[in-house]
């Protein structure tokens, strides 16, 4: 596509946010490669975490790991866009058809936002969405409770509690599909809070799409 590669020429002098190498694109070739090593090919699956199937990009390691890291600090916005539009490119080359034409990303609360200055899951839908057609809709949901990270949560009570009402409905919409987006996937708690919001509301969540998969599942 004849705009994919402007955005390329965009940050062609680039320096790879990954290793400090001179990049043709956000990536050098040798990191991008490393990441495209990341990603499996992962068709839709019942994980077992989540009600609804999961297209997940790649394992969440290695310098996919490093990438995603790399999208927290403050003008790594342009990572996300990358890892945004490799999920894109894998749907539109190996899925195609989408059970849901919305895309609505896990959302920051806005203190966090704030401090991050952009939320990585949303930039990631964005680029993803202008891939493949689909309609990115972040203010579908809010976060209206900060919600401690999960991994500093010592038993499932307390991951339970942490995220409960965590979300609410951000606008007013009308029953439809939709698919949630969001970056990583380790124990499916903050996505099954999301989507029992959204159920709530009749917005149906046909699936989720996540960039990355941790390998080892906290309960
Ligand atoms: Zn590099």
């Amino acid at each position: 596509m004849a705009w994919t590669a402007g955005i390329a020429n965009f940050f062609l002098k680039s320096v790879c946010p990954l290793c400090q190498r001179p990049a043709q694109g956000i990536f050098c070739r040798d990191c991008d490669r490393q990441i495209d090593a990341y990603f499996p090919g992962q068709l839709p699956q019942e994980t077992g975490l989540l009600p609804v199937p999961v297209y997940c990009w790649g394992h969440y390691d290695g310098a996919l790991k490093r990438a995603i890291a790399a999208c927290k600090f403050q003008g790594a916005q342009v990572v996300a866009q990358s890892l945004g539009y490799k999920v894109g490119a894998w749907w539109r080359r190996d899925i195609g058809q989408a059970p849901a034409q919305v895309v609505i990303p896990i959302p920051l609360h806005a203190r966090k936002l704030q401090q991050r200055g952009f939320n990585q899951a949303e930039v990631m839908a964005q680029s993803f969405c202008r891939l493949t057609g689909l309609r990115c809709r972040p203010r579908w949901l809010q976060r209206i409770k900060e919600t401690k990270p999960q991994i500093e949560t010592r038993s499932r009570a307390e991951r339970a509690a942490n995220l409960a009402h965590a979300f609410a409905l951000g606008a007013m919409v009308p029953p439809q599909s939709v698919m949630v987006f969001d970056d990583i996937l380790t124990s499916g708690a903050t996505l099954r809070e999301a989507i029992t919001l959204l159920e709530q509301h009749q917005l149906r969540v046909s699936g989720v799409i996540v960039l990355a998969r941790t390998a080892v599942m906290t309960h």
